[in-house]
């Protein structure tokens, strides 16, 4: 397979680079031997050390959900015990640390995912949970989106990050690896405003990766498990491989080929690859123990759009974003059978009729409730239904289950509609055959009414 991309017209135009970055591909088919698949890939990459005797290591795994290590949503508990382990080895202060998503419980995390457990019993010093530290700015060189970043002091004070992503779909950014695990090291307000579209969040998690450049000697992708199809809800795959490099960018776009994407599909490799973060042109890349061919491992893809599957809910779309999209699938909280239902939000949204017959109207987020940003006369033809309900803040600008934050789900349940929910929109903007089908006849009851309300 050859991606070279290096100079073709029109994508990033710099001079080929002198020195190849390195990657090291190892097979496991379980996490029994992760001691073994890690000091292999280092040996490959002639990594001897990857830190100072007396260095304050930081190793950051992906712990974004409850969710067991079968699941394999989280980076697996053996992983960071290995990694632990070689940094005690090697004389180290070790500290694991990370933060959930969407104001979940981190001690839950720590619990289901395993990792507190493990990492301790490897010898660790603390694990964190980076919400319950103190944030200090820091600069971001060559900055995109911010000039600074406000990153948790352990991170910040660190001598030596190692970063230890999942491999993983996301049906943002395709998939989430080397640069997208870095946004656990935002607060999640600030976290959230760029999750709009997949270039938010490339700019975003380059610009966090700038800030942390000198200090980040290692990623490491576990990729013996991983999910594919859906975001937070796909099924558990078992690509048997980690993937190990100095350059982030390097990895990812190497992961990318291996989960049978193009090497720069995913938008933080251009981004980070212009930002000279690293390169994601296979030809300056020497790949090394396994062969991306030999391990190649076709995800089966996250789908990007979705409408809703209920006939009487006519959705409206303005080039929504994707922090948008969620709750307009997920809305209406509960769907009667007898009523007409229409969605609406983004901006310059088309109506080809007024709003006539239909019983509520939702207006979501910012753009869809600002007459300035629609086209004119879109108000008038909306107020036609019977019922409009607006829900006026930008999703992206908010925490999703946050009371104090007004975000479009509070706004809906101060309004009474007290069953809408993220967790609707996770499993609703899944299509049966890319989602677990557990995951979903639960939220299909509660969403029809014959189930009472999330608990
Ligand atoms: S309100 Fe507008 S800017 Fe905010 S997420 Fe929705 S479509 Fe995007």
């Amino acid at each position: 397979m050859n991606h070279h991309v290096n100079g073709h017209p029109g994508l990033i135009n710099r001079p080929p680079r002198e020195i190849n970055s390195k990657v090291a591909i190892t097979r496991s088919q379980d996490y029994s031997d992760s001691d073994r698949s890690i000091k292999e890939a280092l040996d490959l990459l002639g990594l001897t050390k990857i830190c100072e005797k007396g260095d304050k290591v930081l190793i950051k795994p992906n712990l974004c959900l409850p969710t067991p290590p079968e699941d394999a949503e989280t980076t697996h508990p053996e992983i960071v015990a290995s990694m632990v382990r070689l940094a005690k080895e090697q004389g180290a202060t070790v500290q694991v640390g990370d933060s959930c998503a969407w104001h979940l419980s981190m001690e839950l995390v720590f619990e289901t995912s395993q990792v507190r457990e493990a990492a301790l019993a490897a010898g660790a010093d603390e694990v964190l949970d980076f919400a319950e530290c103190d944030f200090v700015e820091v600069r971001v060189p060559d900055p995109r989106v911010m000039k600074t970043v406000a990153i948790p002091r352990p991170v910040a004070e660190a001598d030596v990050i190692i970063n230890l992503p999942k491999m993983k779909n996301n049906f943002v950014t395709l998939t989430t690896l080397a640069i997208k695990n870095m946004f656990g090291l935002l607060r999640l307000h600030d976290r959230h405003r760029y999750h709009r579209t997949p270039m938010d969040m490339a700019w975003a998690c380059n610009d966090i990766f700038k800030a942390i450049k000198d200090q980040h000697r290692l990623t490491v992708i576990d990729g013996i498990w991983g999910v594919e199809g859906a975001t937070h809800a796909g099924p558990v795959c078992k690509p048997g491989v980690v993937l190990a490099s100095e350059d982030p960018i390097a990895v990812e776009a190497i992961a990318n080929m291996v989960m049978g994407y193009h090497a720069l599909e995913s938008p933080h490799v251009q981004v980070g690859m212009k930002d000279d973060l690293g390169t994601g042109d296979p030809a300056e890349i020497d790949v090394l123990g396994a062969s991306v061919e030999e391990v190649l491992h076709p995800f089966q893809r996250s789908l990007v759009s979705y409408v809703s599957r209920y006939t009487n809910v006519t959705e409206y779309y303005g080039g929504t974003c994707a922090a948008c999209l969620w709750p307009t699938v997920a809305l209406p909280p509960v769907v009667d059978p007898d009523k007409k239902y229409a969605v609406i939000s983004g901006a310059r949204v088309f109506l080809a009729d007024d709003l006539e017959g239909v019983d509520e109207a939702y207006l979501v987020g910012t753009c869809a409730c600002t007459p300035n940003h629609q086209h004119k006369g879109f108000m008038d033809k909306v107020r036609v239904a019977k019922k409009v309900i607006k829900l006026p803040t930008c999703p992206a600008m908010t925490h999703l289950l946050e009371e104090r934050m007004g975000g479009v789900y509070d706004q809906a349940r101060d309004a009474g509609y007290r069953d809408l929910i993220a967790v609707d929109g996770v499993a609703l903007t899944h299509l049966p055959d890319t989602v677990r089908p557990e995951l979903l006849p639960d939220v299909i009851e509660r969403k029809e009414g014959r189930k009472k309300s999330w608990p």
